[in-house]
């Protein structure tokens, strides 16, 4: 046996090569580190309904509660036949996930072996070049075309040996939105061997003169598959829901890999009223709308660029050094303001900030008035 702190090395060399997910603080940690009350924090740093749960999944979740001595259902019979129901597609185009980045990890694991390729976007989200890594795949990152997506430059990117390429749409951290045309084009040019995941993660935020309908295109496509989420629009972040939706091919193949319990059965039970529950949607929707256009007129008045965006968070440049995103969080974190840096995505002097309730982004804005003084 070798003894404590020897040499030895364990696991893959592609393994060790990752930098593990950098999360949004939780409000308690600042409160420790900066000696803050928990009830003065404003959190705008994880994409969250600033309305929280729906009321309609909290009764749910106290109903489904009661029987948490039981495994959940594994095949999740209730919530397919609700998103059936909601999208016209068959149960087994389903696969449910623990949250969305589950479904983007179960594509990884599924399709792509070590050494091939995986495709994706300079400043998309970071589980991409996480899913990436885990599965020993090569990374290619296409140079952003003014913080979105290049498509055209995705799909010239594609090589014999990809196997898979992730678009955001919405983008996150930039918030940068690909019309449907763009996408239709690159699904028609896509080779047939490449799968496309399309994560909608910020769907629901959409105008309406932005949607499109991206299940009729999984009808079209067998390598297209679909990825949304309880998280967001319907304010479950702390259940980790999500779902995918593609041909039954590459659906059962991901339902090979994926746990048998993966989505627990409180996360189940909120999802299916979530869903039913289009007052809160709208809700959420209209509160985004006020809110996002708040943090733009401040951001106007104060000088700060700024990414336009189409999900529940806005991209700001809050200085011309590559200090600057650092040094600004931790002014905001001083008073009590918890936003993103995004210095891990290659962004060090922007701030990724979360659309909260007209108070909190009134609080953030002065707090960022403060910081930048
Ligand atoms: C938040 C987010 C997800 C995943 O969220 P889950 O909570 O795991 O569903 C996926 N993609 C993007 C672009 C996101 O911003």
């Amino acid at each position: 046996m070798a003894e404590q702190g020897g040499n030895v090395r364990f696991g893959p060399d592609y393994v060790r090569a990752i930098s593990p997910y950098v999360a949004g603080k939780p409000i308690a940690e600042v409160a420790r580190e900066f000696g803050l009350d928990e009830a003065g924090i404003v959190k705008l740093a994880s994409n969250e309904n600033p309305l929280g749960m729906p009321e309609s999944a909290r009764r749910a979740v106290a109903a489904a509660a009661a029987d948490l001595g039981r495994y959940p259902d594994a095949n999740g019979f209730e919530l397919k036949a609700a998103l059936s129901a909601r999208f016209g597609v068959p149960a087994d185009w389903l696969t449910l996930g623990n949250g969305s980045n589950d479904i983007l990890e179960l594509a990884a694991h599924a399709l792509v072996q070590p050494g091939e390729a995986i495709v994706y976007a300079e400043y998309s989200f970071a589980v991409y070049a996480l899913a990436t890594q885990e599965v020993g795949a090569r990374a290619i990152e296409v140079r952003a075309r003014d913080y979105g997506h290049d498509l055209d430059a995705m799909a010239a990117a594609i090589t014999a040996d990809t196997r898979l390429v992730f678009i955001a749409n919405p983008n996150n951290p930039t918030g940068t939105f690909l019309p449907a045309g763009q996408i239709a084009a690159f699904l028609a040019k896509v080779p047939s061997h490449v799968v496309v995941v399309l994560d909608e993660a910020y769907n629901e935020y959409l105008e309406p003169a932005q949607q499109y309908d991206s299940i009729e295109w999984v009808r079209r496509y067998p390598n297209l598959l679909v990825s949304r989420t309880f998280s967001k629009a319907y304010g479950l972040a702390g259940l980790r829901v999500g779902y995918a939706v593609a041909q039954p091919a590459l659906t059962d193949l991901l339902n090979r890999i994926r746990q048998p319990f993966n989505v627990n059965s409180l996360a189940q039970a909120a999802a299916i009223a979530a869903l039913g529950d289009a007052a809160f949607l709208r809700e959420s929707a209209e509160l985004n709308r006020a809110g996002k256009a708040q943090l733009a007129g401040a951001f106007e008045r104060l000088g700060l660029e700024y990414v336009p965006s189409s999900g529940n968070f806005v991209l700001v440049r809050v200085g011309d050094d590559d200090e600057a995103g650092n040094r600004v969080n931790l002014a905001l974190l001083k008073q009590g303001v918890i936003v993103r840096p995004v210095g891990g995505y290659k962004l060090p002097r922007w701030l990724r900030i979360t659309v909260g309730l007209p108070e909190e982004n009134a609080a953030c804005i002065a707090a960022l008035e403060t910081a930048l003084k």
